[in-house]
């Protein structure tokens, strides 16, 4: 049950900065349902499953906090002027939307574009809905006034959102309603005067073990007869009748962190939330059994846009370090002033720089609605979400052909240096023309575990699907293009004035 009152009740004031300790401590004082190799945990501060991942986000509030990062990670209240994450500012101007992007550049930095659903990520999308209530009016006043005041609720408190907004994959042949058991999918199950109730799964909230709140809303379109399914509405993470499912948890298989020195510190876990009769008051409902506004929250907002910036600023930043870890790599194996492999390397920097030549687009191309709304360009995000699932295994590829056997070619584990019977061997044939064995080994084992390791894999697998499989990325794409403006061009070609003479 809810034990963090200061945060779970509206504030009047803002409340000063989180700090990690506090994030830390709001995190224990909670007792999240969290399921992990058959048991059923509360505290995930205590757990090797998740201890080292909430530690990786206590670190980006005290990133936060800092005096000296005041100006970069936070902006005033509009309620009080007290300091508020940045991640909450809805943009009004081509800067302010630029001063969101270096703030989740800055927090990328710090976990090398490894978590993806940090605390900027859905606060993005409640920056969205705020800065459009009359889309959530659509289905009734108080809907509007619940948005806007949980949106002001979050950004005053410092909280951490994360979001299921998928049905789970159990027979996508037929609609929630028609399932074989209508409270598989999350949807309504009862109202009351005070609320309504839940039942269902929905997959897959990235990070939820570590947040306050879960968004649930489906961004799958919906059909006629499935309004039960069509809500939106936060519950905190420890509501009763919430249950986390965990997926394998890597850092559990990281026997040592020197080896796996990703793995073992950014693992932010997916979870399928399932949802028990989960009461939710309805002041936390935004939409309430309604197809249209369940949808038109994610297109006639740009909360989706908002969101997404965040998540190209991560990647943007993870690819620089991927450039990095193969520029190094080579350098190690001295294959680095190798024309081939510089061409091989330049490709990579292709595809890094086209990534954050529209993740600047998003901003430059930046328009304003006729409510003074600002919308990042839809052509920037979604030409490179959609074209993500094709790059990032290519890039990838590029970085195994470029190794060999770099990654492979490495002691047991670092304990082969401490045997003395072994070390002389390890010290004089792991080292490479740069540096010492050591060294060499540290690095190629970085690698691996970014590309290599069930932790690696899980990402390439998030680059794919993490804003929804391709093809509805490239429908978002198909509809967001100026197919006019090109059809004009052909036009114009059909009408040209006959030749000179
Ligand atoms: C690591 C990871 C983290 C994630 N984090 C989150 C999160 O934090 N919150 C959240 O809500 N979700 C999250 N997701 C879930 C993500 O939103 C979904 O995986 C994504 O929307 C794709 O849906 P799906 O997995 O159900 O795939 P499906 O919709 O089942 O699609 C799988 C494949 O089936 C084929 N296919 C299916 N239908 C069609 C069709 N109509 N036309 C053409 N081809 C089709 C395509 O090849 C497609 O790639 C995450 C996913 C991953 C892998």
């Amino acid at each position: 049950m809810t034990t963090n009152a200061a945060r779970e009740t509206r504030v009047t004031g803002t409340l000063p900065l989180r700090t990690g300790r506090e994030f830390l401590a709001d995190l224990r004082r909670r007792k999240p349902s969290i399921v992990v190799d058959g048991e059923i945990i509360s505290d995930p501060v205590s757990h090797p499953a998740f201890k080292q991942g909430a530690y990786a986000v206590a670190a980006l509030y005290d990133y936060a906090a800092a005096p000296e990062n005041r100006a970069v990670m936070t902006f005033k209240s509009p309620k009080d002027g007290a300091p508020v994450l940045r991640a909450y500012q809805i943009p009004k101007t081509h800067a302010d939307l630029r001063d969101k992007r270096i703030a989740s550049t800055k927090w990328a930095e710090m976990t090398f574009g490894l978590m993806g659903r940090t605390p900027d990520h859905v606060a993005g999308f409640f920056c969205g809905f705020a800065a459009k209530p009359s889309v959530f009016a659509a289905g009734g006043d108080q809907f509007a006034r619940n948005v806007v005041a949980f949106y002001e609720h979050l950004r005053d408190t410092h909280a951490y959102v994360t979001y299921a907004i998928v049905p789970p994959q159990i027979d996508r042949s037929k609609p929630a309603n028609l399932q074989e058991d209508p409270t598989l999918y999350a949807g309504v199950v009862k109202e009351t005067d005070a609320g309504i109730y839940i039942s269902g799964a929905q997959q897959l909230a990235t990070g939820a073990v570590y947040s306050d709140y879960i968004h649930l809303s489906c961004i799958h379109p919906l059909r006629p007869g499935e309004e039960n399914y069509a809500v939106s509405l936060a519950v905190p993470t420890d509501a009763e009748g919430v249950r986390l499912y965990s997926r394998r948890a890597f850092p559990l298989g990281a026997t040592d962190a020197a080896e796996y020195p990703l793995t073992s510190r950014f693992d932010e876990t997916d979870s399928m939330v399932v949802f028990d009769n989960v009461f939710v008051p309805w002041e936390h409902v935004f939409a309430y059994r309604n197809l249209e506004v369940c949808r038109d929250q994610w297109w006639k907002t740009p909360a989706h846009l908002y969101g997404n910036l965040q998540a190209q600023a991560r990647y943007t930043t993870k690819l620089r370090f991927l450039l990095g870890l193969a520029k190094r790599m080579n350098e190690m194996t001295g294959n680095d002033a190798t024309p081939p492999v510089q061409v091989m390397m330049g490709e990579l920097a292709s595809y890094a720089s086209i990534v954050e030549g529209m993740l600047n687009s998003q901003e430059t191309l930046a328009t304003t609605d006729e409510e003074g709304v600002l919308w990042p360009s839809k052509t920037a995000l979604y030409s490179v979400m959609a074209l993500q699932s094709e790059i990032n295994p290519k890039m990838i590829d590029v970085v195994r052909e470029l190794t060999g056997a770099a990654m492979i070619t490495l002691p047991s584990s670092f304990k082969d240096f401490d045997n003395p019977d072994t070390a002389k061997d390890v010290e004089r044939f792991y080292k490479s023309g740069k540096a010492d064995a050591r060294s060499r080994v540290a690095l190629m084992r970085l690698a691996w575990d970014f590309i290599g390791t069930e932790f690696g894999n899980r990402h390439q697998q998030y680059e794919k699907f993490y804003g929804g499989a391709s093809f509805l990325v490239k429908m978002n794409m198909f509809r967001s293009f100026d197919f006019k403006g090109a059809g004009e061009l052909v036009d114009k070609a059909l009408n040209l004035p006959p030749l000179a003479d």
